[in-house]
Formats: structure tokens, sequence, C-alpha cells
């Protein structure tokens, strides 16, 4: 055999050793609360549609449309001949939501982290990036050739002792002067924790650095209006501002937001934007239709219904004496617990997660297992997510299914 086939062989191996093999399951039809999954009929605990529009007809609807007008496909990358109505209008409704002077378009968020840090951080320039980042951010800033520095998740005092480590280059000529980025989730994929964003947004102003966030869990869902974490936090506007529109709005696609020089720079050079097809027109107008119920009434009616179901599931789960995240520091951030859907139930070792999580899908409630490389080594976990479409019998089912699974093992 050869070295390829030798190697894949190994490597699954090891995978299969260690609990760590992952396989897909085959949904039939939308991908809503209730979901065919692999031909049985369950609750999905487990995506990231936390307001029930990817299934919305409505939101289908606009797609349909767009399909009869503008076909399948956008046929080029924006900047030779695939930039349709629908995209322009897209990004200039996510700027006027988000306040910003314009918004760039990508077609997933991984594209536009790793084109965004691609293209403002150069070799000699310092990335200052949470350790529980989202992977495309790390990967992003490993192609950058930026030195990469990781500090300790969320502290503060590790981003300060970070910036205070490189000198400050703001005075010297363009040519010399390096660029510091700070980088950060607005809310953590996988943790469901929010960023110091005030004290990071005082730190770089402190420090002549510039902010990112990545707030693809927090659009839609936090915030009055369902700006996101800015807007729930009451911060100042970061100087690159990444969200997606495949979470709470249902649809496709991310954006970048942020002043008029940045996105006519990433215009010019964010490869992963460049030479890339454009996103198809259809699945624009499906995000504009998800964004005008979004940022409307009934936008903030979903969110209100989706909290009230998360406090709902950590009342439930609390009588029971399951322990979710930490909530007991009657800070802001220990608020926040009752606001973001996502609810990690941490187990540790990789077998025992996966145990529950079959024990939980054998009783018609789909909660997936995430393990390493999602989350470190022995913080294995079960990411139950709730939406604004879950029913209260729904959610009383899996709080009572989770205690009675938990007390058995
Ligand atoms: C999901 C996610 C992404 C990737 O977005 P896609 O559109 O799914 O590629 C990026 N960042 C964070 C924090 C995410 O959770």
């Amino acid at each position: 055999m050869r070295v390829l086939e030798r190697r894949l062989a190994q490597q699954l191996d090891q995978i299969r050793a260690a609990d760590l093999y992952r396989v897909r399951r085959v949904i039939d039809g939308a991908h809503g609360t209730r979901i065919r999954v692999d031909g049985r009929d369950c609750v999905n605990f487990c995506s990231n549609d936390y307001l029930g529009l990817a299934s919305d007809p409505r939101i289908a609807a606009a797609a349909q449309r767009a399909l009869g007008e503008s076909g399948t496909g956008s046929g080029a990358a924006a900047l030779v001949s695939g930039y349709n109505r629908e995209h322009r209008a897209l990004e200039e409704e996510l700027a006027a939501c988000l306040q910003r002077p314009r918004a760039l378009l990508f077609s997933t968020g991984w594209a536009a982290n790793l084109g965004v840090l691609r293209a403002l951080l150069n070799k000699g320039d310092v990335l200052v990036a949470d350790e529980l980042n989202h992977a495309s951010l790390i990967d992003g800033g490993r192609l950058s050739g930026a030195h990469y520095v990781r500090v300790k998740h969320a502290d503060v005092g590790a981003y300060r002792c970070a910036l205070d480590d490189s000198t400050d280059d703001s005075r010297l000529p363009i040519p010399d002067a390096r660029l510091r980025l700070v980088v950060t989730d607005g809310v953590f994929s996988m943790d469901g924790d929010l960023a110091p964003l005030p004290e990071l947004s005082r730190l770089c102003a402190e420090h002549g650095a510039a902010l990112m966030v990545d707030d693809a869990h927090g659009f839609g869902v936090l915030g009055s209006n369902g700006r996101g974490t800015v807007e729930h936090l009451a911060t100042q506007a970061p100087d690159i501002h990444v969200a997606t529109l495949g979470k709470s709005l249902g649809c496709a696609g991310a954006f970048v937001a942020g002043s008029e020089d940045l996105i006519e720079y990433l215009i010019q050079r964010a490869r992963s934007w460049v030479f890339s097809t454009a996103p198809p027109p259809a699945i624009a107008a499906a995000a504009r239709a998800a964004l005008r119920i979004v940022a409307g009434a009934e936008g903030a009616e979903r969110r209100d219904r989706l909290r009230a179901n998360i406090q709902r599931f950590r009342r439930g789960t609390q009588q029971l004496g399951i322990a979710l995240a930490a909530d007991d520091s009657g800070s802001a951030m220990a608020e926040s617990r009752f606001l973001v859907p996502i609810q990690p139930l941490l187990i540790g070792a990789e077998a025992p997660t996966l145990a529950v999580s079959k024990a939980l899908l054998d009783a018609g409630l789909w909660v997936a297992a995430i393990r390493p490389p999602t989350v470190p080594r022995g913080t294995s976990r079960l990411r139950i997510t709730l939406s604004a479409a879950h029913t209260d019998a729904q959610i009383d089912r899996l709080v009572e299914a989770l205690g009675a699974t938990l007390r058995d093992r």
C-alpha cells in the first residue's frame, strides 16, 4: 500500500480508538425543532436556528421569488459579474441594522474570518486571540503569518499583558508600524458565555490596538433590536464586526461590518472573497426577508419567547440538580446565562458523553455530543441549544429525559 492509504487507515483507527470518530446523521425535510433524523421523528436540541426561522415559509417564499427572477447561480465572483441587486440590498440593510457605514457579504463565516485576518495582518503584526475562539479565527490568524498570542479565556488581565508586551507603534510611519489586533467571539460557541467586550474595547483604545468581534451566535439573539453582543453589553462598536446568516437568521452566509475604508480594502484584498463565486442571489433575498423579521417587532417577540424557553429549561434542570454552566456570581455575565440559548452540560470523557447523547436520541430528543477537537480534551459535553420555536412540553420532556438518563448512569 502507498503512504496515503496506510496513513488514512492508521489515522482513522486512532480516531475510533479514542471515541472521537464522527458520523453524519441524515435529515429528511426541514431543519426545524421537529426533525426527521435517520428516518425517525425527534425534537432537535442542537441546532443554531435560535429563532426558529430556518424553516419559515415566508423566508423560503422570498428565496423562491428570487430564484424565479435570478435563477440559481451568480456565475462568478462579485468583482467579475456575480454581484446581484439582492446582494447589494442585503449589504446595505445589514450595515443599517448594525449602524455601521458599510457591510460586505461573504459565502460563509469561515470564509469571512479567513479573508479578513489574512487581508489585514502582515508578518510582524500581532494578533491577540482568546484561546476558545472559533476554529476559523485560529486558522485565519495562522494563515496571516502575524505573531499569534493566545490568551486565557475571557481574561482581561491576560489581554492587557499581551498588549503591554508589544509596543504601541501608532506614532510610527505606516511602513514601520505594526498592527495589533485583538480578536474574540462575541458569544463563545461551545460554552455560551460572552466576551468582556466593554473591557476589551477600552483596552484596545488605551493601547492603540484594533478590535475584531465574531458575533456568529449573538447576532439576532442578543440586544433589544437583535444586533447582538455589542448591543446587549452597550459597548462601543468594534473596528471589525463579523456575524453570520446561517444561525439565528436561518439562511446561509456571513458579513463583515465596519468603516468605509475597511470594506473597500477587503474588496481589494480579502482572497476568500475576491476568488470565490458570489452566493446565489436567492440566498441574499432569503437573508433580507429573515433580517426584516429579526430586526422588527416579531424579532423582539421571538427573542422574548426564546428567553422564556431558556429560563424554563434552566429552572427545570436546577430542580433536578443537573449542573449547567455556573450562574451564581450575580454579575452581568452570570445573568447572560439566562439569555444565551447555548446551554452546555459538561460530562468530561468521550464515551459517557456519547452514551448520554444516544440515550436521549432513543427517547426522541436530539442533542449532539461535542468532543475534541471542537472542545478541549476532558471537556466533552452535550451542547444543548434552545429555540424560540420549542414548546413548553418539548422542553419539559428534555429536562425529564436528562434527569432520568443522568440518574441511570
Ligand atoms: C459558525 C461559526 C462560524 C462559521 O460560520 P459559517 O457561516 O458556518 O461558516 C464562525 N465563527 C463562529 C463563532 C461560529 O460559531
